[in-house]
């Protein structure tokens, strides 16, 4: 669904991706871990045409969509749930979703798929009249995420769910994004959770200075001293 060739971005003089290369098979997670400022958000970034592309390819269901704007590649059916949820805190929480919908793949109509995002996230649908500031982080992330598949995407990146969340809300966040994919999402997945992500993926890759340094199978990954001795506390 997703092959990126060479991709690299730099903000000014900083070079925060040095020629990146990775690939997203269709229904499948794929987790890019790696130290803070190693280029994960970054990379996410720059799929979305949100970060200065320099170099590189990206297709996406086999186009090649490295020149376009955020909205068009929102309406080809890539999205992004940012770092930090950017939720609107003064907004309703229907009034968040609607705002996710406003640029829309046009497969079905905003009314059918606000109603779709209110029967997979039920809790949504008890506040919905609420500030969404006034939700639990959890509720908070899953409002964000719910945000983005308004647009009816093919394909969600995902940066950094469990960010401040307790643990016990991570593992529901967590089980939610398996659930995502068991319904045909294809999902790249940015997380500090080493553990729990390479629970869910597929597949992975590891950053360092703004290039892959490792990537396999989730198990090959869990299983490499490389991720034991870094992340995995071996
Ligand atoms: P984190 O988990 O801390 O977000 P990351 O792996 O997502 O880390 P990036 O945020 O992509 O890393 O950052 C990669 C590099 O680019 C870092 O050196 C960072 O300081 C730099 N960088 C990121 N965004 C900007 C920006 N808007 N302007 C200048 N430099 C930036």
């Amino acid at each position: 669904m997703l092959e990126v060739k060479g991709l690299r971005v730099a903000y000014g003089p900083v070079e925060a991706l040095k020629g990146v290369d990775l690939v997203v098979p269709k229904g499948r997670i794929v987790t890019l871990l790696g130290a803070n400022g190693a280029g994960k958000s970054s990379t996410l970034n720059a799929l979305v045409g949100l970060a200065p592309k320099k170099a590189g390819s990206v297709l996406f269901g086999g186009r090649d969509i490295s020149g376009l704007a955020p909205e068009q590649i929102v309406r080809m059916g890539m999205t992004l749930t940012p770092e930090g949820r950017r939720i609107f805190p003064s907004l309703s929480v229907d009034e968040n979703l609607l705002l996710g919908g406003a640029v829309h793949s046009a497969r079905g109509a905003i009314g059918e798929v606000r109603e779709d995002m209110l029967s997979r996230f039920p809790i949504l649908k008890e506040r919905l009249h609420q500030k969404a500031g006034s939700l639990s982080g959890g509720e908070q992330q899953m409002l964000a995420i719910a945000r983005s598949m308004m647009s009816s995407p093919d394909l969600l990146l995902l940066d950094e769910p469990s960010l401040g969340l307790a643990p016990q809300v991570v593992d529901m966040i967590f089980e939610l994004i398996a659930g995502l994919r068991a319904q045909g999402l294809t999902i790249l997945l940015v997380e500090q959770n080493v553990s729990l992500s390479l629970e869910i993926a597929d597949a992975g890759y590891v950053m360092a200075n703004g290039k892959i340094v490792l990537s396999g199978t989730a198990a090959e990954l869990r299983d490499s001293s490389e991720i034991q001795g870094a992340y995995l506390g071996a």
